[in-house]
């Protein structure tokens, strides 16, 4: 039996020898192709071919392109695990003629790959072809017809044709286009899975899994004009597209895809995790959980690994709804914790030969995987339990349908994307109110988007011809000649008429050695200086080929076609500093860490520079230092830095690195450190494609230190670092502290942070003693004090409390009155005590009795002076100190007298 990896190489192998190259697939996440959210077809990469505006590289390819079908014209979503031959991410293989071979290469060949190579028996085939279209004024295609019924062996009844939802291929509303020609399997009657469906007639195009398409050889030969009409192309095309999962199932003989070795040991891998078993049964609850999580994890893996992360919008939304469907799923495997993360090796072990990269980046998509997982996780069990109380009230209503609000919960507070809500709602024979949802979706981004500041100057722009500026000098001087050719303000591009000063604009000039923004690299800032005028530039930009010089103008005039000398900044310097160090620590990382490890983004400014790279846990203390040791070392070494323009597929194979998802030109910059010439890059330890200024030699960085390290989301780490000046004046701020310090604490400067340490334990120590200290004597008082209100003396119904109390706080003597005074309701209370010679005396009296006369403040304002001391306070409360300890008791006999003298007379 034939292995999948034999398959594909087999397919790969057959065009080759037809004189094919292969073309490795382009990435999942198309980076240059916004209309398009991920690789859906074999032709993606190809397009610009078609539309003639890139000539290709060789007339005949053959590739295997990693496909994601979950979004837009082609979503599969719905049917994976229900049926056994969709997926969401597929292999699609094909063999392309760009205005070489036509119908009758592409079609023989076809059959005999399928039939003699590959052995399938041609009474299983069918073919169909274009019947023709009466409003496009096309026949049916009689030459495809012809080929299949003369040229290959295929039965005569077995070629249909049909019309032109299925045999017609179209890029879009205008562009190349053309009939198409494909090729069914019939599995047999037993796979028919609409033998309920009244009036179902298994045949080609009937939607039933008895005939599944395995190839689909598409013919463009015209052109749709923006009218609509077609017109004959210059040129001819071949672009086909073949499911290796279809075609793999066939030829190993399974019943489904997910019997294949392609999901095979993924599912095998998930019932050991979850200790279910899998049957293959479609239609079945458990089986079908397997089936969607295998698909699932396989789809995560590539489009996490092509640079697609979760998040709320476009493309990161469409991970993070699979991924939360695949929890979802899991849960009917009584999987509450975090799992699907856990198959990824699996994955690698599958498809890591034909896809190395999902290798190189395992360790990352499992982290990513995990993290979403257990947040996801943390909210699903309770979201489950919210959906079945909204589908009981489904059941109940006539609609039979959640209700738009219950759907907007669940996604709004649970995190339940709507078609997750939909399926679940599918799985009970209801509906969703899906427009009610929506309506409560554009309200939260209405709000969203009042809340938010418009900031539009660059979208207008973007529609402006602008126009271009030559910036080759960036690289090699500070200044240069040139001419100013316009600005640009919030209304537009103006290319007549001068600006006055205090205008901010953007100055357009004809030539420059600014350094616009890219790469991660800040715009350089600088002056622009004329005989008339001086504006300062303090950001520079790009759109497109055009460099805009952001800023202000400080002195004169300035008009379009005056001659100005232009002049970058010394921060410039800085900058190049930091860049060439954010090289030597990529190096570093991955020679001390991981190969693996791989850049996510950068910051590169004068004043600091920060990398963000792909590693699953925080960097110890010890890693910090070795890094920070190695970049040092380099340093040291004066190594000189190079660049040199290269053809991108030379510079891949020198082993120069690239952003991962970034999209390159045909040639591209590479910078190299390590080696005298350009041209001896191989030989560089370190070498970057990238577009930014660097130092002539590593030497001038001077020094290298590491500020900070930090997580920016799951798997990713950010270190942030300071080279040259910057360093110097964080060192020297730094070395202020500690001469502060070391006055401060009246210690030397090595000393100080053991003196910290210790003052810091002893703090503590202190702290915890005085807390319980204080504790122990708070609950005393509280206490005694009760029990003098117990045995109290009473005239009357007040209670006249008048004692002398342990030493305590001012604080707590007062609560013990408070509460003394709330529960005797009527009551004169009258505390003194003292703590290192000194006396405190407290007095406290309840309205009632203040009433006749008695009063705090008068009471120690009498005794106070006894004990050599003053004070006083409100007749509700108050407070004197004094120097005599030894006359408390004269004091408080005092206090009584007073006391009782003033309530025995009426
Ligand atoms: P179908 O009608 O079966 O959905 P299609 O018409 O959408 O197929 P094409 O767009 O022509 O398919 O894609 C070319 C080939 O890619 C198909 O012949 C099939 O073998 C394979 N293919 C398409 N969609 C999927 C999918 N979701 N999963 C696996 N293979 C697929
Ligand atoms: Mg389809």
């Amino acid at each position: 039996m034939l292995t999948a990896k034999q398959i594909r190489t087999g397919f790969i192998d057959f065009f080759r020898d037809k004189d094919h190259d292969f073309v490795p697939s382009s990435p999942i996440v198309p980076a240059d192709d916004p209309t398009l959210l991920f690789a859906n077809a074999g032709m993606n990469q190809f397009k610009d071919i078609f539309l003639g505006l890139t000539p290709p590289k060789s007339p005949r390819a053959v590739n295997s392109q990693k496909c994601l079908r979950v979004s837009g014209k082609h979503n599969d979503l719905e049917e994976v695990g229900k049926d056994t031959y969709h997926h969401t991410f597929f292999e699609m293989l094909g063999n392309w003629s760009f205005d070489d071979y036509f119908k009758a290469e592409a079609i023989e060949w076809a059959w005999q790959l399928l039939t003699e190579v590959w052995g399938i028996d041609p009474d299983k085939l069918w073919a169909s072809v274009f019947a023709g279209d009466k409003a496009d004024g096309l026949p049916e295609d009689a030459e495809a017809r012809r080929l299949w019924t003369k040229a290959t062996s295929i039965p005569a009844e077995h070629v249909g044709a049909f019309g032109k939802k299925d045999n017609f291929w179209e890029m879009g509303e205008a562009g190349p286009c053309g009939p198409c020609s494909e090729i069914h399997i019939d599995l047999g009657p037993d796979h028919c899975d609409k033998k309920n469906v009244p009036h179902h007639k298994c045949a080609v195009n009937a939607g039933c899994a008895r005939f599944i398409e395995l190839w689909n050889l598409v013919f463009i030969q015209y052109n749709r004009t923006e009218d609509g009409s077609l017109v004959e192309l210059g040129a001819r095309y071949v672009d086909t597209g073949a499911g290796l999962e279809r075609i793999v199932a066939v030829l190993q003989d399974k019943p489904s895809n997910y019997d294949t070795d392609l999901f095979m040991p993924v599912i095998a891998a998930a019932v050991q995790l979850t200790q279910h078993k899998y049957a293959g049964r479609i239609g079945d609850t458990t089986d079908n959980a397997f089936r969607v999580i295998a698909d699932h994890i396989r789809a995560l893996t590539f489009a996490i690994t092509d640079g697609a992360t979760p998040s709320n919008e476009g493309r990161g939304y469409v991970i993070r709804r699979i991924l939360r469907r695949a929890a979802r799923f899991g849960r009917q495997l009584d999987m509450h914790e975090p799992f699907i993360y856990k198959l990824v090796p699996t994955v690698c072990h599958c498809l890591g030969d034909a896809f190395g990269e999902i290798r190189q980046r395992a360790d990352y998509v499992s982290t990513v995987i995990e993290a979403e997982e257990a947040a996801f996780g943390r909210t699903l069990d309770r979201g489950i339990e919210i959906f079945e109380s909204a589908a009981k009230r489904a059941k109940k209503s006539h609609l039979k349908t959640i209700s738009g609000d219950d759907a907007f919960q669940l996604y709004d507070t649970f995190g339940f994307p709507l078609d997750l809500t939909q399926l679940m709602a599918v799985e009970r024979g209801l509906g969703v109110d899906t427009a009610g949802f929506d309506k409560l979706m554009a309200q939260q981004r209405q709000r969203a988007r009042a809340a938010q500041k418009d900031t539009s100057l660059v979208m207008t722009l973007a529609d402006t011809e602008l126009p271009a500026t030559e910036d080759l000098h960036k690289y090699t001087t500070d200044s240069c000649e040139a001419k100013v050719v316009g600005f640009i303000d919030p209304q537009g591009f103006k290319d007549t008429g001068r600006i006055e000063p205090g205008t901010e604009c953007g100055v357009v000039i004809d030539r420059t050695c600014f350094y616009a923004e890219a790469g991660g690299q800040v715009g350089d800032c600088g002056t622009l200086r004329s005989e008339s005028g001086e504006f300062i530039v303090a950001d520079t930009t790009k759109i497109v080929n055009c460099i805009i010089h952001k800023g202000k103008l400080a002195k004169g005039t300035l008009a379009v076609g005056d001659s100005v000398q232009a002049f970058v900044s010394k921060d410039r310097q800085a900058t190049r500093k930091n860049h060439t160090a954010t090289h030597l620590l990529q190096w570093a990382l991955q020679t001390i860490l991981d190969k693996s490890v791989s850049q996510q983004g950068s910051l590169v400014g004068p004043d600091y520079l920060r990398f963000d790279f792909t590693y699953p846990k925080a960097l110890t203390a010890e890693q910090i230092k070795d890094v920070e040791k190695a970049v040092r070392e380099k340093i040291a070494t004066d190594a000189p830095v190079t660049s040199a323009l290269l053809p991108r597929e030379k510079a891949e194979k020198l082993g120069a690195m690239a952003l991962f998802g970034e999209k390159y030109g045909d040639e591209v910059r590479v910078v190299a450190i390590g080696t005298d010439s350009g041209e001896q890059v191989a030989s560089a330890f370190s070498k970057e494609f990238c577009g930014g200024t660097h130092v002539d030699r590593v030497g001038s960085i001077g020094s290298f230190k590491i500020i900070k390290e930090e997580s920016i989301s799951a798997g990713v780490r950010r270190i942030t670092a300071l080279t040259g000046a910057g360093l110097t004046g964080y060192l020297e701020k730094r070395s202020e502290i500690v001469d502060r310090l070391s006055v401060t604490l009246k210690t030397p400067a090595e000393e100080v942070a053991e003196r910290v340490a210790k003052l810091v334990k002893d703090n503590k120590k202190l702290t915890k003693q005085l807390k319980s200290a204080s504790k122990l004597a708070g609950t005393d008082l509280m206490a005694d004090a009760k029990k003098l209100l117990d045995k109290c003396e009473k005239i009357g119904a007040a209670s006249i409390i008048v004692e002398q109390i342990p030493a305590t706080s001012v604080e707590q003597a007062r609560q013990a009155i408070d509460m003394l005074k709330k529960k005797a309701k009527s009551a004169v209370v009258v505390f003194a005590f003292s703590e290192d010679s000194k006396v405190t005396l407290l007095a406290g009296v309840t309205d009632d009795l203040i009433k006749k006369g008695i009063k705090a403040g008068d009471i120690v304002k009498q005794i106070a002076p006894i004990v050599d001391g003053g004070g006083g306070g409100r007749p509700q409360m108050a407070q004197a100190g004094g120097k005599n300890p030894e006359k408390i008791d004269e004091a408080l006999t005092k206090a009584s007298e007073l006391i009782k003298q003033k309530l025995s007379t009426p």
